[in-house]
């Protein structure tokens, strides 16, 4: 450590060099020497020398222009005067500690100038020693780097935050979450992931506006931070979607999972209660999904996705409520991860199959047939779509099996079309939404009809309501493409989901499905008799005809037949079968 012995007496800040004797000349060529490194050192470094008791006791014009104080009312001070109250109690202490010990302290401060503004120095502070070995003095040398710690500041600020509301981004929230889980290896602390999701935020942004929506999505932002009590990390995680990672929920599970639900609970009804938005009421619910976890589940990915699967089934039960993954779900995550994988080599091993299910008129006579794949699984029998249509949206593979069903179908109707008692039958095939959204989904109609030469006119195309969700103008222009190949077009399971009757009016449509939903109902239930004759009536005025789909019961069926309904499908009439078993259907033998 420097002996202050070495240069006492010599303060050169403010020396009068000419007073010396010239008798002192080698020691003035010194101290000359000397004196151009402090001016060259003056020009680059903010420097300032405090006394044993930390008083300033000298400091040179950088240093001056940095603090915006003068000289004068710097002197005497101790270095508390530029306090910016960034730094904790503890942090100088700390600097206390190190430099009264005689050690150099080395760090970055962030001082308060004179007119308020903060300023960020990279300082090295040297202690000077006594022969007792205690301080005299401490020389304080700083560059200034408050533009490099704005331009961190600013790149945390991009890479660690969402633009719109300011919330810690899926980035940020990922990298915690991995620390939460890496930096607690069998501490057996417990924490949850609450991810959420805006019910219907859609409609809401495209009836109300997306300036609206984003104000609404700012306002839910800050509504989770002021539920936040400082373990919790709230994040949005992209579109509508927020997640909140919650940490120090104890080492008792249970405990912990009611602590998780307390809170998204509290979320629930916080996000529940009105928002003012441009003078408006904006009235909104959300869905939330919720996984525990502690150092054993330590897969960051799943964690995500077993949070996802949990607001999955929330948005199932009706929205508007909290659900926690649980053993059930944890099952059917096994399960789906084996199917996912079997489901790669079903296609090549051709496991799949098509069963048809008969379409008749109000006389009973049959009209068509709709055709329903099923998966003939090696080990687990056979599987209907609601277990592997999903599975196949997520890895791509509804393509090349909605191609396949399309052919299939396309052939049978080509044998049909050889024997007299079966050539006008129709045949309707289903249409994922993945699958129509494929940008080559017109052309790969296309191809089918000419390889396997069927009439067109006899294939209907089954497409979902989701036709509403997005790109509504695109996919108009899309279903008259079909139109235009002589294909007929279907909207199933009508009524459950997002028709908007403006657009329902523009779409090439040829018939409606009435949902089963409904039909299920009739004739007692007076709601679905009364949806049940307006879908009717709203579609014959559309120049549509209408399918009652899921008709269980002669009365179902008699009672759709006075309400003007065109045709029938459901289990009363025959269930989906083998084409050897469907065609042979005879309705009047009912
Ligand atoms: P969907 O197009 O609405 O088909 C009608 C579903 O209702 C079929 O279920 C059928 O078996 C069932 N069903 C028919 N009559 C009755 C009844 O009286 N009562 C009850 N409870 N149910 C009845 P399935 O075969 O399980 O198909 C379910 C859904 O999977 C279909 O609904 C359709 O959306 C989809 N799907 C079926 N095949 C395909 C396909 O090849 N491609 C695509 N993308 N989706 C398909
Ligand atoms: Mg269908
Ligand atoms: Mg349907």
């Amino acid at each position: 450590m420097p002996k202050s012995s070495s240069i006492k007496n010599i303060c050169l800040y403010h020396q009068d060099l000419d007073s010396l004797n010239d008798n002192e000349g080698g020691l003035v060529e010194a101290l000359k020497e000397l004196n151009d490194l402090k001016i060259a050192f003056d020009q680059h470094a903010i420097v300032s020398i405090a006394d044993a008791d930390g008083l300033i006791i000298c400091c040179n014009d950088l240093f001056c222009q940095m603090t915006q104080y003068s000289r004068e009312e710097l002197l005497g001070q101790t270095h508390h005067i530029l306090n910016s109250g960034y730094h904790s109690d503890a942090f100088f202490q700390e600097l206390w500690k190190d430099i009264s010990s005689g050690k150099v302290w080395r760090g970055e401060i962030c001082n308060r100038a004179k007119n308020g503004e903060l300023y960020w120095v990279e300082a090295t502070i040297v202690p000077f020693l006594g022969n007792d070995g205690k301080p005299v003095k401490y020389i304080a040398i700083r560059t200034d780097i408050t533009q490099r710690r704005l331009a961190e500041s600013r790149i945390y600020q991009l890479a660690w935050h969402d633009s719109l509301t300011g919330l810690l981004n899926r980035e940020f929230l990922f990298k915690e979450l991995a620390k939460t889980i890496d930096d607690s290896p069998g501490s057996h602390e417990y924490g949850a992931l609450i991810l959420l999701d805006i019910d219907h935020f859609k409609d809401i942004n495209d009836l109300m506006g997306h300036d609206l929506g984003d104000k609404l999505l700012r306002q839910v932002g800050q509504r989770l931070q002021s539920l936040a009590h400082g373990n919790e990390v709230v994040s949005r995680f992209g579109g509508d979607e927020f997640m909140i990672l919650v940490t120090e929920l104890g080492s008792d599970s249970q405990s912990a999972l009611d602590q998780a639900v307390n809170l998204a609970e509290q979320i629930r009804l916080a996000l529940g209660a009105t928002f003012y938005i441009n003078g408006l009421q904006i009235h909104c619910t959300c869905s939330i999904g919720l996984v525990v976890f502690d150092d054993a589940n330590n897969n960051k990915t799943e964690l995500v996705k077993h949070a996802d699967m949990a607001l999955y089934r929330a948005k199932e039960q009706g929205r508007n409520r909290v659900s926690v993954f649980d053993k059930q779900l944890q099952n059917q995550v096994l399960n789906r991860s084996i199917l996912r994988q079997d489901l790669q080599q079903a296609l090549r091993n051709k496991e799949f199959y098509v069963h048809y299910q008969v379409v008749v008129d109000k006389t009973l006579s049959p009209r068509g047939f709709e055709a329903l794949v099923r998966w003939q699984h090696p080990t687990r029998g056979t599987l209907g779509p609601a277990d592997f249509i999903c599975l196949a949206e997520e890895n791509g593979l509804i393509i090349p099996l909605g191609q396949w069903v399309l052919e299939t179908a396309c052939k049978q109707l080509v044998e049909w079309s050889k024997d007299s008692s079966t050539a006008s039958l129709l045949l309707s095939v289903n249409v994922s939404a993945m699958q129509f959204a494929d940008s080559r989904f017109v052309t790969s109609v296309r191809r089918i009809l000419q390889r396997t030469g069927v009439n067109p006119s006899l294939l209907r195309l089954e497409l979902t309501e989701s036709v509403f969700l997005s790109d509504v103008e695109k996919n108009i222009l899309k279903m008259n493409e079909i139109k235009e190949l002589g294909v007929q077009v279907a909207l199933d399971d009508f009524g459950t989901g997002y028709s908007s009757l403006q657009y329902l009016k523009r779409l090439p449509l040829d018939l409606l499905k009435l949902d089963s939903s409904f039909v299920r109902g009739l004739p007692e239930n007076s709601e679905d008799v009364a949806i049940t004759t307006t879908i009717i009536a709203l579609a014959h005025s559309l120049g549509l005809r209408v399918v009652a789909e899921g008709v269980e019961t002669e009365a179902q069926f008699n009672h759709l037949v006075e309400l003007g309904c065109d045709l029938f499908q459901g289990y009363w009439l025959g269930r989906p079968l083998s084409v050897q078993n469907a065609v042979v259907f005879n309705p009047t033998s009912l």
